[in-house]
């Protein structure tokens, strides 16, 4: 059995984070993704338990309060956290536990457990960023503004993180992202 290891992966809204998570999970042995829960509201074809829990402001709260979160944070207006039960049963299972989450929450789980390897995927550059979230059309234009001043912040941080790519072609960063993964479960 392998080693389970804990790979945080953040980067701007629209860097393309969910689709290199889900071509990961294809080609990564024993790779899981933690299903976060949030209380943003579901987007058109968002499925409960699936995409995210979708919780009230109470029971989000009361999620916290029986720490049944490994972190959690604010972002764009909304609460976004990481139950933690699965993720501990997923690690001792020997998988290799991906967590899609912001910055904020990045480096709570850093400083919960310093083996987590974080990953910051970046999209060539903050006009392409907002070509693809134009582009997406599920967000209203309030929303896009929000999520592009987000990304300057969230740039900012990128070399606090143990590797950066980018994002430029998909087919070569999935490469990329699964050949680290690799090299880190087999360490
Ligand atoms: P979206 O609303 O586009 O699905 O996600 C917005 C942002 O929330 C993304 O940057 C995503 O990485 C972040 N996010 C999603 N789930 C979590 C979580 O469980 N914890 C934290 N801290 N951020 C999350």
């Amino acid at each position: 059995m392998r080693k389970g290891n804990l790979f945080v992966i953040s980067g701007p809204s629209g860097a393309g984070k969910g689709t290199l998570v889900a071509r990961l999970l294809e080609r990564v042995p024993g790779a899981w993704v933690s299903i976060s829960a949030t209380t943003r509201a579901p987007r058109d074809g968002e499925v409960d338990g699936v995409h995210y829990l979708f919780k009230t402001d109470a029971e989000f709260d009361a999620l916290i309060a029986s720490g049944g979160l490994l972190e959690w944070a604010s972002v764009h207006d909304h609460k976004y956290g990481t139950p933690r039960s699965l993720v501990e049963e997923h690690m001792a299972a020997g998988d290799q536990v991906i967590l899609e989450i912001d910055v904020q929450g990045a480096f709570q789980v850093k400083e919960k457990d310093p083996d987590a390897h974080l990953v910051f995927i970046e999209p060539p550059s903050l006009e392409e960023l907002e070509h693809r979230l134009r582009g997406r059309g599920t967000e209203r234009e309030e929303d896009i503004v929000l999520r592009l001043r987000n990304a300057e912040l969230e740039l900012s941080r990128k070399m606090e993180y143990d590797i950066q790519f980018v994002n430029d072609d998909i087919d070569v960063c999935t490469d990329e992202l699964v050949a680290y993964i690799e090299r880190q479960a087999t360490i």
